[in-house]
């Protein structure tokens, strides 16, 4: 099966906003799959409906075959790596901490110290944070002290602790400048090649989109107005 199918999915929000109207979709493994769009076409509804943090008000979604449910989500949840607009990291604690907690998401983050984890973690976690271009020496630092780009950096590592099948990212580069929006999509990119791992990641920089993606799907006001590779939207547009 693919990675992840949507079909025909629609959202309607409570307060009756069309987020979405009947989107199909089958994203095969391995694919780096940019969602494109302005703000408000509906990239975030889409992105969170993969891992049912949005349940859809029609049709239906499938993660490697499996329904996306309420009561599958257990199972779904730690074989999806998240990526935030925000980073969305634990400030005071340690960058190490932080990647930590991506596979073990219980874990007291005062225990910063990383010598406090089991070895075959640590190893996986330096083996990431190298990966992405952070050095040793900022390991130990709070997540706080880095900037945006190395603080999304620090995300990517986490988001593929647990080896996740899926990684979503929701606009990983809208709280970045240009040249560390560029580095950031090399990175997730490259380690996605390297483990195989599927990627679906909204974006609303057509130019971006194009240089990164594998194939493009653009959503505007909540419709699929287009399916494919780069090159072809070029003439699209
Ligand atoms: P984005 O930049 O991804 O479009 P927003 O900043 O618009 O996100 O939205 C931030 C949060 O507010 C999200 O959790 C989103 O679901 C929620 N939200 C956005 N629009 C509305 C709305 N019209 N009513 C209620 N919540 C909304
Ligand atoms: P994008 O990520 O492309 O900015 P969103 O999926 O965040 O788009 O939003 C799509 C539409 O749904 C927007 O009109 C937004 O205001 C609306 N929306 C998002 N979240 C909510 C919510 N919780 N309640 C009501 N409307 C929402």
């Amino acid at each position: 099966p693919p990675m992840l199918q949507f079909d025909a999915v629609a959202m309607r929000y409570a307060d009756g906003t069309e987020a979405l109207k009947s989107v199909s979709l089958a994203i095969p493994r391995g694919q780096f799959c940019v969602i494109l769009g302005s703000s408000g076409a509906g990239k975030s509804t889409l992105l969170r409906m993969a891992n049912g943090l949005v349940e859809p008000s029609q049709g239906s979604i499938r993660f490697a075959g499996q329904a996306v449910t309420r009561r599958n989500l257990a199972q779904i949840r730690p074989r999806i790596g998240m990526i935030h607009q925000q980073f969305n990291l634990v400030a005071r604690a340690t960058v190490a901490a932080n990647v930590l907690a991506g596979a073990l998401p219980g874990l007291p983050l005062w225990r910063s110290l990383l010598g406090l984890y089991p070895a075959a973690l640590q190893d996986q976690a330096c083996a990431l944070l190298e990966a992405v271009g952070l050095r040793p020496e900022h390991l130990t630092r709070r997540a706080s002290a880095l900037s945006g780009g190395q603080q999304q950096r620090v995300g990517i590592a986490r988001a593929f602790m647990l080896a996740p099948p899926l990684v979503l990212a929701d606009e990983p580069v809208a709280s970045l400048d240009p040249q560390a929006s560029h580095d950031v999509l090399e990175l997730l990119r490259a380690q996605a090649r390297q483990r195989d791992t599927t990627v679906l990641c909204s974006l609303h920089q057509v130019d971006l989109a194009r240089a990164f993606a594998d194939r493009i799907v653009a959503l505007r006001d909540g419709v699929l107005v287009f399916d494919g590779p780069p090159a072809a939207f070029d003439a699209a547009t």
